[in-house]
């Protein structure tokens, strides 16, 4: 069954689309349930450039209302794609999970805490040290319980050109955690879209083939994203995605498996 439960809105100011668009798209494409999960507004609006402001959470609640109303025959999940960031997990769990009803939440490390610093992790996951800081974050986040998935888990492809032990051994940390709490580890659509349009030349990006080989091991749960920034990339990589889970037997989970859909 097509669905997607990875995608955001202009409201982060690096996607287009409001909440109606990605509904109408879904809806247009077959699909029968839309996770609409943009990154998260955050209480003291850290790093806005990548994400909304604070001000526009009550904005994006109300546009996946909208949403809702006028695609009844689709099932809108509300979500949010969140940082690994302890400090914040309260508010997760209280605010968006509790009061404001958020249907899901999906983790992230977008951001790793290296020598007293938060540093992007698209830049900075480049070293032995800064691997084993994002899989301590990422293996946190597993156990945290506050996630549905875990995004993008194998992201340090943007920073190591070749497969390693150290890599392997930091894999096999996350998944098995994974494994152990039932979270499903991300494959995610967009990484193919970076890597295909060549602007990261040869170096692997994500989902990097040799990380999914171990994760297949190991046996944890997958699920397949497109992480869409536009409705129109709604579906994109989801049959690759799902090419190279069922290449490999890994298991993918799905809205209904994760029990979203209540
Ligand atoms: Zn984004
Ligand atoms: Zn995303």
């Amino acid at each position: 069954m097509l669905e997607n439960l990875h995608c955001h809105t202009k409201l982060c100011r690096h996607a287009s689309g409001e909440p109606l668009d990605l509904g109408l798209a879904a809806v247009k494409g077959g699909a029968r349930v839309l996770g609409i999960s943009d990154h998260a507004a955050l209480p003291d609006d850290r790093w806005t450039e990548v994400r909304m402001h604070f001000k526009d959470l009550g904005r994006y609640e109300a546009g996946i209302e909208l949403a809702r109303a006028q695609c009844p025959e689709l099932r809108i999940l509300k979500g949010f794609e969140c940082e690994g960031v302890p400090e914040y997990f309260g508010y997760y769990q209280d605010e968006l999970l509790g009061q404001r009803g958020f249907d899901y939440l999906i983790g992230a490390g977008h951001y790793i805490f290296l020598d007293g610093h938060w540093e992007s992790a698209f830049s900075r996951l480049d070293s032995p040290k800064a691997m084993q800081v994002y899989t301590d974050q990422l293996v946190l986040m597993i156990e945290s319980g506050l996630f549905a998935f875990i995004a993008h888990p194998d992201l340090f492809g943007c920073g190591f050109d070749h497969w390693s032990p150290e890599l392997s051994a930091c894999t096999r940390t996350i998944a098995q955690a994974a494994k152990d709490r039932n979270v499903p580890l991300e494959i995610n659509g967009n990484g193919f879209r970076k890597q295909a349009s060549g602007f990261y030349g040869a170096k692997p990006l994500y989902p990097w083939r040799p990380f999914w080989e171990e994760v297949a091991q190991v046996g944890c749960l997958v699920i397949v994203t497109a992480d869409a920034h536009s409705p129109k990339e709604l579906f994109e990589g989801l049959p690759q995605g799902q090419k190279l889970a069922k290449e490999l037997g890994l298991v993918e989970a799905n809205a209904a498996s994760l029990g979203l859909l209540g």
